[in-house]
């Protein structure tokens, strides 16, 4: 396998690079300077300024690969061009490609009804509202989803919704319109994994409350943010089902693919900018009478970083191969180990980067301490590495079936 660029990926690779010169990076301290300024929780008007642009541009939604609705990629020909989005932490959302919503716009897409895309997927896909995916629970141990317990009830030609739910990234967003609520709508039917459903809860619905923002190590990741969302005697119509009653397992495996790939390939533009910035700066500082870059432990930091991004990325070019050519199930556990794989990668290369900047890595001047709180929160998001390594090792095991 070679997973070199195709004409049309090259093409639109240096239409991005180009605009992430001329239009993202130069925007960075605008938008956190918009955030810090009056209510953190409103979206700063230069996203909106970025959105126009990036659509002008063509260079909007390149993720819904196998889609009518998307830009007629591939997973493996998105890889490099979202690895470029990563790159800075506004940009995924001025492409409308960030997490939550691309993985929810895919769900909708693959499991919604025809209604239900009209409805929420539109919107979506032109960047009008936000949305966010509402699994995690904080009473029980969630990373295995057969113990979640808010309970989906039917009544009438309505489902009742009740549940807390934490971590919910995206809800505090003023703009977010619509939730995916997975919860127990069959909590006593022998097969666990026919117990679950998941149902389109528009976030404006009476009953629906976000109680409060968490942070990641003191971030709060304004204004998109991650809360604890309180659902009480929420109603919506039946019609708001994804896919059907004891379907919500087999929706979170589908969904889960595309959102932890994305995840990963923004992770590699991740790691190649901590990297670059370790190798500016050790070129740029000089301690014992030689430039940091000349010291024996940084060349050997830098080749460990360089070592481990080029490995990550053939995994995620695999993984997103056999996602194109195979089916997500068969690529599961490729999915699963760059789940596990390439967090862990962008949490040693931003640590190293951290450390060659001395104490200034750990202020927010680099942008590095942040990285390094994104970096430990994916290995949790869409599940912890343990549960992934335990997917693996069965697998490899019933080779020997
Ligand atoms: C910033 C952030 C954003 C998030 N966004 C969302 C979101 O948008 N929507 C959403 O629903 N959730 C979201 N999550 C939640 C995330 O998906 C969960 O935290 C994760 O699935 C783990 O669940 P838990 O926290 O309940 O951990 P628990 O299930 O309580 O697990 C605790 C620990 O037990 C260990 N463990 C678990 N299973 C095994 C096993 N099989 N073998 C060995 N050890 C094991 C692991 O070390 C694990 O970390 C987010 C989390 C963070 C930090």
């Amino acid at each position: 396998m070679y997973f070199a660029p195709n004409a049309k990926v090259a093409a639109l690779q240096e239409k991005l690079q180009a605009f992430m010169d001329r239009h993202i990076y130069p925007n960075e301290k605008r938008y956190a300077a918009e955030v810090e300024s009056g209510d953190r929780w409103q979206p700063p008007a230069v996203m909106e300024e970025l959105k126009a642009k990036a659509r002008d541009a063509g260079l909007w939604n390149l993720f819904l690969a196998h889609s009518k609705h998307g830009a007629g990629l591939t997973n493996l020909e998105y890889a490099p061009l979202c690895e470029i989005m990563g790159r800075s932490p506004i940009a995924p959302e001025a492409f409308n490609c960030s997490a939550p919503d691309t993985g929810n716009m895919e769900t909708i897409d693959i499991y919604g009804t025809e209604e239900q895309k009209e409805r929420w997927l539109k919107p979506l896909l032109e960047g009008r509202i936000r949305s966010c995916f509402a699994m995690t629970e904080p009473a029980v141990a969630s990373s295995d989803a057969t113990n979640i317990e808010s309970t989906i009830v039917r009544d009438g030609e309505d489902y009742v919704i009740n549940g807390r739910k934490w971590w919910i990234t995206g809800a505090p967003d003023p703009r977010c319109g619509i939730a995916i609520v997975m919860g127990k709508s069959d909590p006593g039917n022998p097969d666990r994994y026919r117990q679950q459903s998941m149902v389109l809860v528009p976030m404006d619905t009476p009953g629906v409350k976000v109680v409060r923002p968490l942070t990641v190590f003191g971030y709060d990741d304004a204004p998109n943010g991650h809360a604890e969302v309180l659902f009480e005697n929420v109603r919506v119509p039946r019609s708001n089902i994804l896919l059907g009653e004891g379907r919500g397992f087999e929706i979170a495996q589908g969904r889960l693919g595309p959102g932890r790939i994305h995840h990963c390939m923004r992770s590699i533009g991740m790691a190649e900018r901590a990297l670059e910035d370790m190798c500016r700066r050790v070129k740029s500082r000089v301690a014992f009478g030689k430039p940091l870059s000349e010291q024996g432990v940084t060349l050997e930091r830098i080749a460990e970083a360089r070592i481990a991004i080029e490995q990550a990325r053939l995994l995620v070019f695999k993984a997103a191969y056999m996602m194109d050519t195979v089916g997500n199930k068969v690529a599961r556990a490729e999915i699963a180990m760059i789940k596990v794989a390439v967090p862990n990668m962008l949490g040693k290369v931003v640590d190293m980067s951290i450390q060659a900047h001395g104490a200034a890595g750990l202020s927010d001047d680099f942008g590095l301490a942040k990285l390094y709180a994104a970096a430990r929160t994916l290995r949790f998001a869409d599940g912890p590495d343990e549960v992934h390594r335990a997917q693996i090792g069965r697998l490899e095991l019933k080779k020997y079936n």
